[in-house]
């Protein structure tokens, strides 16, 4: 491990061997305010404190990171741990190193309680999206890798827990970054910490290949001549010897010996053209012997995310199989940077999931940091990506060190929510960070919050569901009303039904009661006797309807009881409000079949139905098969002089536009025409539809409607439905 005490003149050494420009004045300026503020503290390891900084900007250095980003990493641990201030910092360096300084610091105060897998996920992305700028990430990976360098000189608890960290924390980020070399050094470091046995195991079989580094070397020498000699001399070739932890997934999580993994050594040749690529397999089986059923033709048929190359394994000279990929410089960035990436040059794809976002924007900054390593002046560009790399995900912390995960503009309300329902429903006021803050406060990343919670019946107020951003939370704040309306609504019903009892003068007998209520209720088709009372509670039952049962009931029960009962409830017939006259039936419960919406007007029948009344349809309706054999369809029509609205549903096509929602609304709003339910949507070629349920009160409305709706600027046609 790399252990060797680092000084500044080493420092200037990798700086000059970059080869890059770099602002030496204020280096030399950073290094000092570092070395004075950390004194004569040393590291556990008992080399100078001032030794892992300097160490942490070499590896930025080597990153081809620049000279704010290097300042940064100088002054890393100087808020955290001496008595500088940020502000100096500020007037010292400027804004914008004091703010990388402040971002490494405030990822550094973060510890983590635990590292399930679940919180994983959140961990990591809360991680990028306190870093803001990706700079800040990138000092912060370096830092880790220099401590886990040199974490030989932590207790064994401590180096197991940040061992756990890096793995499931900071590997993955630097993964997503595209740092695919120290990704990798993460991974191995942890490993050795981990699982200390399957490390060494690994690292013996490794190193009994002998030369690894010699062995594959001279496998790409050889590639590389050979494919010059077949004309295919402007090929790149990447050699790479499978890390340690690599190997140990393979092993462990795939269950293979050493011996079967065919990977461990690997060269990945990129040409410019497809043909190339058949033409450089077909050399590399005349070099080497093919390995059977380990060539993948991906070119011709890619994976599911569009991976594209070719695939071989083959036996080298000294027995040792290697794999060889192949594929173009086109295909080869597709693979580095994803789908992603590709996406974002295919105009029309838009939104995908938060996660496709956060995919699409780590593959610009994987191209930046490739340019930035390839190129001088790639650092302004990096440097001007200011952006959060996630703005539309906040993440907070439970007191408990669980991390919440909300949109952005999510308030305390919706964090508690997002714990659980019961938190939401009992939140009587929120702390951030220990101090108490307004329930509608926004979350900001990073905030330690507290809910406080009262008495359990309380529940929320109705002015919440203006204040919270999530639809979760609104769901479950209107769950809450619904269900405690619901005891408000049985209550209610059961008042109302009693009083209309008593107007009537019906008094049910004590013992009978019960199930008289319940046999009413049956026949409503309500499963119990509270929910026939809810529904007279929120109107969904009419009680003047219910009443004409009751009073049937009532009076055959009387009957019932002694047959020569006299006095009888008078049942008035209803006049029908519906607007139908259903042959030979009065007084029937009307309904309009949604299959065919008839209308006033329109030609109708009815049809007897099991326990809800008639049901109204157009005679021409398809479900219609009024051939006489079903004697439950009855002559119906329209009882004249009806002015109620009826619904009726158009489907609209048009040529898609902007604006063009907004004129059809506006129609309808000019003809004072009630809209029920609007839904548009793009077709594919351009088009749009639109379909829209409005109010009407008959047929001759309707196809006035239908008219002006028709006029509308690339209207292409509009359809009952
Ligand atoms: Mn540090």
């Amino acid at each position: 491990m790399n252990t060797t005490v680092m000084t500044y003149e080493e420092l200037v050494k990798v700086i000059e061997d970059s080869g890059r420009p770099y602002n030496m004045e204020m280096l030399r300026k950073a290094y000092e305010t570092a070395a004075k503020a950390h004194g004569n503290q040393r590291r556990r390891s008992g080399e100078p404190y001032i030794s892992h900084p300097l160490s942490v900007a070499a590896l930025l250095v080597e990153m081809g990171m620049d000279s704010e980003s290097v300042a940064a990493a100088l002054l890393h641990d100087v808020v955290e741990d001496t008595n500088v201030k940020l502000d100096s910092l500020k007037s010292e360096f400027g804004p914008d190193v004091a703010h990388l300084v402040d971002g490494v610091t405030k990822l550094t105060r973060i510890s983590f309680s635990s590292v399930e897998e679940q919180q994983a996920e959140n961990l990591r992305k809360m991680l990028l999206a306190m870093s803001q700028d990706v700079r800040v990430m990138l000092v912060k990976l370096c830092d880790r890798l220099h401590n886990m360098r040199t974490a030989d000189a932590w207790p064994p608890q401590k180096r197991r827990d940040k061992a756990l960290e890096t793995m499931e924390v900071y590997a993955p980020i630097a993964h997503r970054l595209g740092i695919s070399n120290i990704k990798e050094e993460l991974e191995d470091l942890s490993l050795r910490y981990l699982d200390p046995i399957g490390y060494e195991e690994i690292s013996t079989m490794l190193g009994k290949n002998g030369g690894a580094q010699q062995f594959i070397t001279g496998i790409s020498d050889k590639i590389r001549e050979r494919l010059a000699e077949n004309g295919m001399t402007k090929c790149t070739i990447k050699k790479r010897i499978k890390s340690v932890y690599g190997i140990y997934r393979k092993m462990f999580v795939q269950n293979r010996s050493f011996e079967e993994i065919y990977d461990v050594y690997a060269v990945r040749i990129i040409l410019d053209t497809v043909a190339e690529c058949y033409n450089a397999l077909g050399v590399i089986h005349d070099m080497y012997h093919p390995l059977p059923n380990r060539f993948k033709d991906y070119i011709s048929t890619p994976k599911p995310n569009m991976y594209q190359s070719l695939h071989t394994t083959v036996i080298g000279h000294e027995g040792i199989p290697f794999e060889v990929q192949i594929r173009t410089w086109e295909m080869d960035h597709m693979a580095e940077y994803g789908v992603a990436a590709h996406w974002k040059y295919k105009a029309g794809v838009q939104g995908g999931s938060k996660t496709a976002r956060l995919e699409e924007r780590l593959a610009w900054v994987r191209q930046l940091l490739e340019s930035q390593r390839d190129s001088d002046d790639a650092g302004d560009l990096l440097r001007d990506m200011k952006s959060d790399l996630l703005p539309e995900e906040v993440f907070a912390f439970t007191p408990k060190g669980d991390v919440i995960n909300l949109p952005a503009g999510a308030t305390a309300i919706d964090f508690a929510y997002a714990i659980h329902s019961a938190v939401g429903n009992r939140m009587i006021g929120a702390k951030v960070n220990s101090r108490i803050v307004p329930i509608d406060h926004k979350v900001v990343t990073g905030e330690i919050i507290e809910i406080i919670t009262g008495p359990a019946d309380k529940g929320p107020s109705r002015d919440w569901l203006n204040i919270v951003a999530t639809s979760e939370a609104k769901n479950k704040i209107r769950n809450w009303f619904k269900k405690e309306r619901k005891e408000e609504n049985i209550a209610e019903g059961k008042a109302a039904l009693e009083k209309e009892l008593r107007r009537n003068l019906i008094s049910i007998p004590e013992a009978d009661y019960d199930a008289f209520m319940a046999e009413i209720a049956r026949r409503q088709r309500m499963n119990t006797v509270d929910e026939m009372y809810a529904a007279i509670g929120y109107g969904g039952l009419q009680l003047s309807r219910l009443m004409m049962r009751i009073k049937e009931e009532y009076n055959r029960m009387m009957k019932e009881k002694d047959p020569k009962v006299a006095f009888q409830i008078p049942v008035k017939k209803q006049k029908n409000t519906d607007g139908v006259i259903v042959e030979g039936l009065d007084n029937c419960l009307v309904k309009f079949a949604k299959c065919c919406n008839p209308l006033p007007g329109d030609k109708i029948i009815g049809f007897i139905t099991r326990g809800y009344g008639v049901s109204i349809h157009k005679r021409d309706c398809i479900n219609v098969r009024a051939d006489g054999s079903d004697p439950r369809w009855v002559q119906a029509r329209w009882d004249d002089g009806v002015k109620e609205s009826f619904k009726s549903t158009l489907e609209i096509s048009a040529m898609d536009r902007s604006g063009l929602f907004t004129d059809v609304s506006a129609l309808l709003g000019d003809m004072r025409i009630p809209i029920f339910a609007i839904n548009a949507r793009q077709t594919t070629d351009g088009r749009a539809t639109m379909i829209v349920t409005i109010g009407i009160t008959n047929i001759e409305h309707l196809n006035s409607v239908i008219q002006r709706l028709r006029k509308v600027k690339d209207v292409t046609g509009v359809n009952r439905i």
